[in-house]
């Protein structure tokens, strides 16, 4: 049975008798709008849990004034039976009163992985997750949290946060979960019109060509780019190899590289990354 807490009494008097019992509490931080990619994650948490939170929260800081905040897709009703059906045992709906009180004038400033590429495009957005995640795991003092690869750059921007603030708790990711056609699956992807829609799966294959391709970086990274255009993107942010632990760009003694993709159809932003040669 789901328990739906819209405030920091109801959640901390729920945690509060889970930890009198030493049990292990995981956390899986969300905007809502839930789809398979969100879901699995309840799944990847499980194993190392005895209860499981989702929080379902519409994060305004991470947000820049001409984005989609006001439009951004809500669907709790239909989030928490998904939850419920996947086994959390609490969803955690805050308040905006809740999480920004009156007054609220601290936000974390975060550099290191959180420097360059979705930064670039949205200087505000990752002091805003940091912030908020921070507080999610204050308020939750959950021992697990996990976040999805989908995210890559947030997901080492978190693990940098815990690391650097030695914040208790142990960061879990899981994979990517795509549509059929490869299109990694995300709550925006409702933006996109049919004749964009097929154009997004092209994402997926380029995607993939770049983190194979055999070329020098920058020409596949040319290459990429070139072919998201060609396939209909109206614009394309980034398409580059990485190192898959710092985001630097590569040097003869990275050991793992990452390939990562953003590009725009119209208004919609789509992002996806993987493993690379
Ligand atoms: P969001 O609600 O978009 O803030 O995402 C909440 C969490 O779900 C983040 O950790 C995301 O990385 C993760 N996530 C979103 N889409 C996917 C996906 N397609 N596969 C796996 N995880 C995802």
């Amino acid at each position: 049975m789901l328990t739906i807490c819209r405030d920091l009494a109801a959640l901390r008097a729920t945690t509060t008798k889970w930890r009198a019992k030493n049990l292990k509490v995981g956390l899986v931080p969300t905007m809502g709008a839930l789809h398979a990619g969100h879901l699995s994650l309840i799944e990847g948490l499980r194993p190392h849990v005895d209860h499981i939170i989702v929080s379902i929260f519409v994060n305004p800081t991470q947000f820049a004034a001409h984005e989609d905040l006001d439009h951004y897709p809500r669907t709790e009703a239909a989030d928490c039976e998904k939850v419920e059906t996947f086994g959390a045992d609490l969803a955690f709906i805050p308040t905006i009163g809740d999480m920004y009180p009156n007054g609220f004038a601290t936000n974390l400033d975060v550099q290191g992985a959180a420097c360059g590429l979705e930064a670039d495009q949205r200087p505000h957005f990752f002091h805003g997750v940091a912030t908020i995640v921070t507080k999610l795991f204050m308020q939750t003092q959950a021992d697990v949290a996990i976040f999805g690869e989908k995210d890559y750059q947030q997901l080492l921007v978190i693990r940098q946060l815990v690391r650097d603030l030695n914040i208790p708790i142990t960061i879990l990711s899981g994979a990517i979960i795509r549509e059929s056609d490869g299109l990694a699956m995300s709550s925006r992807n409702v933006y996109l019109s049919p004749e964009q829609r097929q154009i997004a799966g092209r994402l997926n294959l380029i995607l993939s060509d770049l983190a194979n391709s055999l070329a020098p970086a920058h020409q596949a990274e040319t290459e990429a780019r070139q072919a998201l255009l060609d396939a209909g993107f109206s614009r394309v942010d980034y398409a580059t190899i990485r190192d898959a632990d710092t985001l630097a760009t590569p040097s003869p003694t990275t050991t793992a590289r990452r390939a990562l993709i953003a590009a725009r159809l119209g208004d919609v932003r789509l992002l996806d990354n993987m493993r690379a040669n």
